[in-house]
């Protein structure tokens, strides 16, 4: 009996040894996904892995002076320059900014997506969000997950015969229920290639955000001191519960030395992994 669990151990590590994890990423912007994965997306490409980033719209809203055809553009090379940096890959699907819906349309676009990629690991925002198409899309990948394994859905693209593995993104809503980090991922080796990704939307990082709130005297002019600024902004320590996880998937030295992290939670309506599973699905993880 001993020997045969050994010989199943070994052939289970094979397995996990050959398999390559497929990653697909949704986020309503191109700049959505880099913000919240683009570190783990790195580690991944780092192994080999496969990664696309989805945006769900064309972000031809967000400008203070720009919009239309001519911001879509600017921001589709941003974003294909932040997956040139990264090693990955992005598609940006061409629905209108601040204006989604969680439409069948849309849910089809995302089905043929998933399926398309044949992903193992789907990543989204959380359906609570201050910005509805962030919402949606939350809902919309919600929506997809299941329906992508339904023969008679979307019946144009091969369905897969698997659920994947469903995540949400770190947010910092509290209704109706907080984040819950289920897994934490350790980026400090790659923290610097996730700014280098971030700083490819100029018309986000440099621009936009900061008029928005109100700050754009603060950004500095010089593509060096700009990049030290947006690596203050778009980093923080991690909360009580996230330092756990970070010491249940890294054990307490590394855990508790990480500086920089993303972390997700699992979403119910996907594949539901156990731990042996998620450290196979996500081989970063380890002591
Ligand atoms: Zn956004």
């Amino acid at each position: 009996m001993k020997v045969f669990l050994l010989m199943l151990a070994a052939a289970t590590m094979l397995f996990a040894q050959g398999e390559k994890i497929r990653v697909i990423a949704f986020g309503a912007h191109p700049d959505d996904c880099d913000i919240r994965a683009s570190g783990t997306a790195a580690l991944f490409a780092k192994m080999g892995y496969p990664v696309r980033f989805v945006s769900v719209t064309n972000g031809d809203a967000g400008h203070q002076t720009m919009n239309g055809p001519e911001l879509a553009a600017r921001r589709l090379a941003e974003a294909k320059e932040s997956a040139r940096r990264l090693g990955i890959d992005y598609v940006v699907l061409n629905n209108h900014d601040g204006e989604l819906l969680p439409t069948l349309d849309v849910r089809e676009q995302v089905i043929r997506q998933i399926r398309a990629w044949n992903a193992d690991i789907v990543l989204a925002p959380r359906p609570n969000d201050y910005h509805p198409d962030h919402r949606y899309t939350g809902v919309l990948v919600q929506d997809a997950a299941y329906m992508v394994v339904v023969p008679a859905v979307t019946p144009d693209v091969t369905p897969l015969r698997k659920n994947p593995l469903f995540l949400y993104y770190e947010d910092r809503f509290q209704r109706p229920n907080p984040f819950r980090p289920d897994i934490a991922v350790r980026i400090d080796d790659v923290v610097d290639k996730k700014i280098d990704a971030l700083d490819a939307h100029v018309s986000q990082f440099y621009e936009w955000l900061p008029w928005v709130d109100g700050r754009l005297e603060e950004v500095p002019k010089d593509h060096v001191l700009r990049k030290e600024w947006l690596k203050k902004e778009r980093t923080h320590a991690p909360s009580p519960a996230v330092r756990a996880a970070l010491v249940k998937w890294y054990g307490s030295e590394v855990g508790n030395a990480t500086k920089y992290y993303e972390a997700f939670e699992i979403c119910e309506y996907g594949a539901q992994p156990d731990e042996a599973r998620i450290r196979q699905l996500f081989p970063m993880l380890h002591h």
